[in-house]
């Protein structure tokens, strides 16, 4: 009988329950060579796995969705991040510029549809990008949406066709700013003024202390994702 993918997938998700994010990435490198990539959003959970991918897993591709409407600051960290570890991001985008959609589609989409946007400014190019990997690395955790609280450390990507690695899933924020600060790594300066969770400037506003810190996404529409990690059928 054939030993799948799937057959691998569910038999190391139990096993990595309780393995370090350094074990499951170095597997991950060993088990998918250069068809294994990292995403970041230059969140401080990417900040983390960054961190840990330049010690078990360097020469990983890294790369980001450009949707060409992040903060001047988040733009600022990526050159900042690229100095302190030595390394290039991949920029991953789609070709159609902020103004041709305000003019071909609807102006500011992201305030009537921003599904719609997503998906043409992440969910396709990402989705493009993966096409010929064999797996990817995120740093969403169990606790930032319900969505995520199902998910599994080493899980079927069905929307992207590949395997999705998840090193961080059951980190706490706090687990993850003690890192960063132990490491004196680079973040983002959003963080210090309000901005828990950092996306495109048009959907993050600042939340208050002690707030849902994914409160500040989307606001006025009920859409907590950007579609990058909700798994529908490819
Ligand atoms: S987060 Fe907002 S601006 Fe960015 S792609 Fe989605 S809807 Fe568009």
């Amino acid at each position: 009988m054939d030993f799948s993918i799937h057959d691998e997938i569910a038999l190391l998700a139990d096993n990595f329950t309780h393995s370090y994010p350094h074990e499951i990435i170095a597997w991950a490198r060993h088990r998918f060579g250069d068809g294994l990539v990292m995403a970041t959003g230059f969140g401080p959970e990417g900040i983390v796995i960054l961190h840990i991918v330049q010690q078990v897993a360097p020469g990983t591709q890294v790369f980001y969705l450009d949707t060409d409407l992040l903060f001047p600051e988040t733009y600022e960290l990526r050159d900042r991040l690229e100095a302190h570890f030595g390394i290039r991001f991949t920029r991953v985008a789609t070709s159609i510029s902020v103004s041709e959609q305000n003019e071909q589609i609807a102006p500011e989409l992201w305030a009537t549809q921003p599904d719609r946007c997503c998906r043409i400014r992440k969910v396709e190019p990402l989705r493009a990008f993966l096409k010929d990997k064999k797996a990817w690395i995120t740093g969403i955790r169990r606790d930032q949406t319900a969505q995520r609280a199902h998910s599994r450390h080493i899980e079927w990507d069905k929307a992207n066709g590949l395997v999705k690695i998840n090193p961080l899933l059951d980190w706490t924020q706090e687990q993850v700013w003690t890192y960063i600060h132990l490491f004196e790594l680079p973040y983002n300066i959003l963080h210090t003024r309000g901005y828990p969770s950092i996306g495109c400037a048009p959907c993050t506003r600042p939340v208050m202390e002690g707030a849902d810190p994914r409160s500040g996404r989307w606001v006025g529409h009920k859409k907590v994702e950007c579609g990058i990690h909700l798994q529908e059928e490819k």
